[in-house]
């Protein structure tokens, strides 16, 4: 594997330039853990919630990623190549985000979608980090970063939410377990 991502630096860096070694965050657990008392898989309401109380509630690695916008290492998250039949929730704080028909087989090494669940499931800003042009992608209810929004993705929409597993929480759909 670290031979197939050193051949491929061009790719990985049009989808997240932060992969140097000691900046990255390594796939662990996506539990939103114990002591969140804001997450919350019916409360669609919006979220004010200081970083240092975030910084309280979520585990250390949700946190790097949702809070401070670091980005996984790519091929490592739990859910870049996965295909089960389900929701996407925000792992930070139970947003429904994507599901798994919008799912599609990206070769970036992040979990693809080419929409969201609802309109309102994400939002948008601009990101001009790294002297890049980007449209960074934010939990709808939690602020939460989520990864980056680009042009490339398949039909019907032409895009891709090129996101980071580590805050994605998936939940398979009872029928698919059957
Ligand atoms: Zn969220």
């Amino acid at each position: 594997m670290r031979l197939f991502l050193f051949a491929l630096p061009a790719l990985l860096a049009a989808c997240h330039p932060k992969t140097a070694p000691g900046s990255v965050v390594t796939a662990e657990t996506n539990a939103a853990g114990p002591k969140n008392p804001y997450y919350s898989r019916t409360d669609t309401a919006t979220l004010h919630i200081s970083e240092a109380e975030w910084k309280k509630v979520l585990p250390d690695s949700i946190y790097e990623v949702s809070r401070e916008k670091d980005t996984e290492r790519a091929f490592t998250g739990k859910y870049w190549n996965y295909t089960g039949i389900g929701t996407y929730y925000c792992a930070a704080c139970g947003n429904a985000l994507f599901r798994s028909d919008s799912k599609f087989a990206s070769e970036c090494g992040w979990p693809s979608f080419f929409e969201t669940l609802r309109p309102n499931s994400v939002s948008y800003i601009e990101d001009h980090s790294y002297n890049m042009e980007r449209v960074e992608v934010l939990c709808g209810r939690c602020g939460g970063h989520l990864g980056h929004l680009f042009d490339d993705g398949p039909p019907p929409t032409g895009k891709r939410y090129c996101m980071n597993s580590i805050v994605l929480e998936f939940e398979p759909d009872v029928a698919s377990l059957k």
